[in-house]
């Protein structure tokens, strides 16, 4: 078996062309630092969740050193290995999106080396394609609240047409709009008018509430047969979770900003939330994701990995999400961005509201060496 000779971040950045918001925040470009291992021959690639500011440094000052020589093969050992070395060095602060590139990319190399897929590695597929949901609807440049009701409308017709039976929505307008939560109720309830009922709607707050404001929006949700609120709080408040939870009738999910397997483990100890949501790229990898994977089942809960990056990121969910047992959903990004449509040779699409997952060694695409290029940034 040759062993790891080359770890590389690879920057990627495009400017989008019409800038949306969550919750959080204004998007105006996409930018990724994707982890390129190579072992002999073979090529792994991997995704680091969030800015290229603070993942390359520490991909090739720090991880770099201590990965060349080892067995490519042995990805659990150097996953375990590098969360206690980067524990060592930086204390609480445990760089979960840089262990989650790393880690991503060597279970790619690992699946090639062995020609197999991430899916058969883990135990194999359950499926060959995925019920995907519409990820989209987030907030808009416009002058009026009308304005902004009707184009999320227009987008959600717009998924249904294309076959989805599944949409979720932005909510959380107080942070960033003249408006507050009577609006974010109004652009759930004109959603489900538009749609009817017989699709499945999903809302994400990205924890913009307070607990008195996520209790008043989550019983009108309910109300409009909203099957996940996702995100009302933020991620610390795990006990904040678990009251929430008991109060409301809505399901709640959340994830996205919990890494590794204690996190999780502590919200599924406290009851926070029916549905858990780890992010290959954020939660530390497809390690994490499938250990939480095996954390929910044990606790009889669901996991619906989140899912938000570039090609590379989605391929590797796609793996895990082969391998999950009961309906699990796929978070499938409508939202322009070139860099994860044009990444991999041949694109990751939707039939209809299914998303066919590739069977190919790894995590099954090939990357577009001209169109990486194109985006890269360094
Ligand atoms: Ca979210």
């Amino acid at each position: 078996m040759p062993t790891i000779d080359d770890v590389t971040a690879i920057p990627l950045r495009r400017e989008l062309d019409e800038r949306f918001a969550n919750a959080q925040k204004w998007i105006d470009s996409r930018e990724y630092c994707l982890v390129r291992v190579k072992a002999g021959e073979q090529t792994g690639w991997g995704e680091c969740w969030g800015p290229v500011a603070g993942n390359r440094e520490l991909v090739e000052e720090y991880v770099a050193p201590r990965l060349r020589g080892r067995d490519p093969t042995n990805v659990e050992q150097i996953h375990d290995d590098l969360v206690f070395e980067l524990r060592s060095s930086y204390h609480s602060y445990v760089p979960a999106s840089v262990v989650g590139g790393v880690d991503i990319a060597l279970w790619d190399l690992r699946g090639k080396l062995r020609g197999e897929s991430v899916a058969s590695l883990l135990g194999g597929r359950r499926r060959d394609s995925v019920r995907a949901y519409a990820t989209g609807h987030f907030f808009r440049d416009v002058d009026s609240f009308d304005a902004l009701r009707a184009a999320v409308v227009e987008e959600a017709r717009g998924h249904v047409k294309a076959g989805f039976t599944a949409l979720k929505n932005k909510i959380g307008l107080a942070r960033h709009t003249p408006w507050g939560r009577e609006e974010d109720i109004e652009l759930v309830r004109a959603i489900r008018e538009a749609v009817g009922d017989d699709v499945t709607l999903l809302t994400d707050a990205n924890h913009a509430y307070d607990a008195a404001d996520a209790r008043w929006v989550g019983r009108r949700l309910a109300d409009l047969d909203v099957r996940f609120f996702e995100e009302p709080i933020p991620p610390e408040g795990i006990d904040q979770y678990a009251r929430l939870n008991d109060a409301l009738d809505v399901s709640l999910a959340a994830g996205e900003c919990w890494a590794f397997e204690g996190e999780f483990r502590r919200a599924v100890e406290a009851g926070a939330v029916d549905y858990l949501q780890p992010d290959v790229t954020s939660a530390g990898g497809i390690t994490s994701t499938d250990r939480v994977a095996s954390l929910a089942r044990s606790a009889n809960l669901q996991a619906f990995p989140h899912v938000f990056g570039s090609a590379v990121a989605l391929a590797a969910s796609l793996q895990v999400l082969a391998t999950l047992p009961g309906e699990p959903l796929l978070e499938f990004d409508r939202t322009p961005n070139p860099i994860r449509e044009d990444l991999a040779v041949e694109p990751i699409t939707n039939d209809r509201d299914r998303v066919p997952i590739p069977d190919r060694p790894g995590i099954g695409i090939e990357v577009d060496e001209d169109i990486l290029a194109e985006f890269r940034v360094d």
